[in-house]
């Protein structure tokens, strides 16, 4: 006769029981964990431009104080404008990107709520053309079409700027956003984001030259740097990047011509 049979029903659960609960619990908080984040990423669709210039009033002084105008930053703008004006209309409302240009050893390119692209010397003294540039900040331009911007300030914060403007909290939005930045210029985001970008990116510099020159030579580049550049962090995996640009290219037929230097006014 076996032991069993003698079990009372209010005995401890067993290791079964209580790894069956554990399994519940897990899959219970991966479940959360989930939900906020498809809330987060389908509620940045519903933020409008009204409030992202609200968020950009709070955000863009913390990065200008550390931005110099000058005769770079109004290159790089001349340079942003030519790709802007390629954006379809829908993109273009109630919008006004600018860059702003960082005198600073960084190798990055971020977007921020309040329309602004974010260039450290360091990014462009790496750059060898006039195209390259161009697709960098078309790029850029893509996070903006793919709301990527406001998803780097990270899931609980858009989700409490989101219920602070629906709830017409007004007061508390620019507070909420403050607490973000730090996470803005550490966004590292997914392949499928980066790939997204570059489509858009790429689509705008066929645009802006009739062909594709120059679309890789930066990120083909970068992939063969060390891996402690700030750009690898926020935009990962560029040796598949480039593959997948060499591919669409490709399919869409696109032309390579001539590239054009750098503007002297650059570093
Ligand atoms: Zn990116």
């Amino acid at each position: 006769m076996s032991s069993t049979n003698y079990k009372s029903r209010n005995q401890p659960p067993n290791n079964r029981q209580l790894l069956i609960l554990l399994g519940i619990f897990a899959g219970f908080t991966i479940g959360i964990i989930w939900l906020i984040g498809w809330i987060a990423s389908s509620i940045v669709w519903l933020i409008p431009p009204s409030l992202e210039q609200q968020l950009g009033l709070v955000i863009v002084p913390i990065f200008e104080s550390q931005a110099k105008p000058s005769a770079a930053q109004n290159t790089l703008n001349e340079l942003l404008d030519r790709l802007e004006a390629q954006l379809p209309p829908q993109q273009r409302q109630n919008r006004d990107y600018k860059v702003l240009y960082i005198p600073e050893d960084t190798v990055n390119a971020l977007a921020i709520p309040g329309d602004r692209i974010i260039i450290y010397a360091g990014l462009v003294k790496r750059a060898q053309s006039e195209n390259e540039l161009m697709m960098v900040l078309g790029h850029e331009l893509g996070h903006f079409a793919n709301r990527d911007h406001l998803r780097s300030l990270g899931r609980a914060v858009v989700v409490q700027i989101a219920i602070a403007y629906f709830v017409g909290d007004i007061g508390t939005i620019g507070s909420i956003a403050v607490s973000g930045v730090e996470s803005l210029s550490n966004a590292q985001f997914s392949q499928s984001q980066e790939s997204q970008a570059d489509e858009v990116g790429l689509t705008l510099l066929q645009q802006a030259y009739g062909h594709v020159a120059g679309a890789t030579d930066f990120f083909a580049r970068m992939s063969k740097q060390a891996l402690d550049i700030d750009f690898l962090a926020t935009h990962p995996a560029p040796a598949r990047r480039v593959k997948e640009i060499q591919q669409l290219i490709k399919q869409r037929n696109y032309k390579v011509d001539q590239k054009l230097p750098l503007p002297p006014t650059l570093p």
